[in-house]
């Protein structure tokens, strides 16, 4: 683990890909068969491979009092040190180093090791005995390895790997066509199994396996109507975007499963699903969402939010929040009894659709009271059908569209242009900054997170309504860090309260009602459109604004239009 950690270091300091690529190419190719799999799944910032449904449930807190513990220090030592980096693991070396912490290089562990030591956490019952086989772990680890153990454990690694360049390294190593270390890599959707096939020359037998998550494709952002069409015309395919938990569906006669977009198994919390699909003739994967879903209407995302992360819903909570799977993509496909499954990844979007419609699942748009659904999918030919179809969306309740090229393959694990999404954020409003506190990754050293509020009429009292993290330019956090530096009213921890007059103009996705904040609502994905230095604190948005807005929101089209007019973009207001 100390050559793994050795091997971490070098890749952070290195910044160009080519060397990065040749670096862990030779590591690689000096790696035993059992430690091949391990070092390369650890490179990816986990202690277990992607799929893997193991989780060592170790939370930040347990990590850190085992940490003060063998530095003999009190938790405000490890809190210091991780406020000057934002970073557990250059905390956790920085507190054992001061503390002489310097075991026998003889006892150091080997990545096996390690690899049984997180297995050991993940199987033991209960914080304590979680802790102390890490504090084992952590007494024979010198700081520097240490460092690296806590960012794995903590699938916080930093060091600039993306997986293109993992694979591009593993092709590289083994002397392998960098194509096929890609297409066993979609199949398998193990890095570290990549690897080991990779070596023994065997990346042609990876195959589409049923109950082994895939990767999920993904989106990439787009708001314009026009530069979509131009991008992926003349012709686009079109699907609402449904707001629900994305998931993977597997299927083998009676046997289902169904995979949260973390590969995690989540088939129990949703058993409607899985009963429905048993009575199905088909067998496959399929791709898609998963809604809550009543008399042929989706329900707002927060009534599912009751059943995330539930084990194993009640009967009270199944009938109050019943929920649909809605299929919008096939990555493999079989007749069923015990017929093989073709995998259909590799075609084109339109053969896959073509499978997919074969099901003869009912389409998106009306009830038939089953649990399955097909997403409602339409043509577009130019930016006004994309619009008009955008607006149809939203009426039947959805986000927005996600635009597809009728060609693209599915690519797992990717943010390509296959698949755009266009979600508009509908209205902005205005707030003031009332927290900051520093930021993470390349923003540790300012003060990059704001925490902000509206007005309550009423009292007169600012009201918090959410937290932002990204939006401004370096320069303008730079310029805002001193700004806020010298207007610190306390401090907590890392938490800096501050004088409450920088206003910040705040774009979002959707407005909920929620306890969480002061002013009854919160934001999903709320971001810094821009800063207000044209603002007072005493012009920014009320807890009535805020409700007429969202009252808009809930209600179709036409009452976006009028929430959109009183958008602080349009430069007319
Ligand atoms: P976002 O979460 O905003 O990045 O948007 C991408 C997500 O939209 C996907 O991960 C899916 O969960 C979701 N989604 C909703 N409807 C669709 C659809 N018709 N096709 C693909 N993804 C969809």
């Amino acid at each position: 683990m100390r050559r793994w950690s050795e091997l971490a270091e070098r890749l952070a300091a290195t910044t160009r890909t080519s060397e990065k690529t040749a670096i862990l190419a030779d590591y690689l190719r000096s790696l035993s068969p059992e430690e091949l799999p391990l070092a390369t799944i650890f490179l990816t910032g986990r202690p277990f491979a992607e799929a893997d449904q193991r989780s060592t449930g170790l939370g930040w807190s347990a990590i850190a009092s085992t940490v003060a513990d063998l530095a003999s220090v009190g938790r405000s030592a490890l809190g210091e040190a991780y406020d000057r980096s934002s970073d557990l693991g250059i905390a956790v070396a920085d507190v054992l180093a001061a503390a002489g912490h310097a075991p026998a290089a003889d006892r150091s562990p080997t990545l096996p090791e390690v690899a049984a030591a997180f297995a050991a956490i993940e199987t033991a019952s209960g914080p304590a005995r979680k802790a102390a086989i890490l504090r084992e772990l952590l007494e024979r680890t010198d700081p520097l390895t240490a460092k690296h153990v806590v960012k794995v454990l903590g699938g916080d690694l930093r060091i600039g790997l993306r997986e293109g360049l993992v694979e591009a390294a593993i092709a590289r190593a083994f002397d392998r066509p960098l194509e096929a270390v890609k297409q066993a890599g979609m199949l398998v959707g193990d890095v570290g199994e990549l690897a080991a096939l990779a070596r023994d020359d065997a990346l042609a037998s990876a195959s589409l396996s049923l109950f082994h998550p895939l990767k999920f494709m993904l989106a990439s952002p787009a708001e314009d109507a026009d530069e979509i069409v131009a991008r992926l015309g003349p012709e686009v395919w079109v699907e609402d975007k449904y707001d629900g938990i994305r998931c993977q569906l597997h299927k083998l006669g009676t046997d289902v499963r169904l995979y949260s977009r973390d590969l995690h198994d989540i088939s129990t919390g949703y058993p409607e699903i899985v009963e429905a699909s048993r009575g199905l003739h088909w067998d496959g994967i399929l791709d898609g969402e998963i809604l809550a879903w009543r008399d042929g209407t989706v329900l707002p995302f927060i009534a599912l939010q009751t059943r995330l992360g539930r084990k194993a819903p009640t009967d009270a909570i199944r009938s109050a929040v019943p929920v649909i799977y809605v299929a919008f993509d096939a990555l493999g496909l079989g007749p069923g009894g015990g017929a093989p499954v073709t995998p259909l990844l590799g075609r084109p979007l339109r053969e896959r659709r073509a499978r997919l419609d074969e099901l003869d699942l009912p389409l998106a748009d009306g009830d038939d009271g089953g649990r399955f659904a097909r997403s409602y999918l339409t043509v577009a030919g130019d930016a006004d059908a994309l619009e008009a179809a955008f607006l149809e969306a939203r009426a039947r309740r959805n986000e927005g569209l996600m635009v597809k090229d009728p060609a693209s393959i599915y690519a797992p694990g990717r943010r390509g242009l296959g698949w755009l999404k266009m979600k508009k954020a509908l209205a902005t409003i205005d707030c003031v900054v009332v927290g900051v506190e520093v930021g993470h990754g390349k923003r540790h050293g300012v003060l990059s997170d704001y925490t902000f509020a509206i007005r309550d009429t009423a009292t007169g009292r600012l009201v918090n309504i959410g937290k932002a993290y990204s939006g401004l330019t370096d320069a303008e956090i730079a310029e805002m860090t001193r700004w806020f530096e010298a207007h610190t009213i306390a401090s907590f921890g890392r938490y800096r309260q501050v004088e409450p007059t920088v206003v910040v103009e705040i774009a979002f996705d959707v407005i909920v009602r929620s306890s969480r904040h002061g002013s009854g609502f919160s934001l999903r994905f709320p971001r810094i459109a821009r800063l207000r230095p044209d603002k007072t604190a005493d012009e920014i948005d009320t807890v009535e604004t805020v409700t007429a807005l969202y009252e808009g929101l809930q209600h179709g089209p036409e009452h976006l239009v009028t929430a959109g007019a009183r958008s602080s973009m349009d430069p007319s207001t």
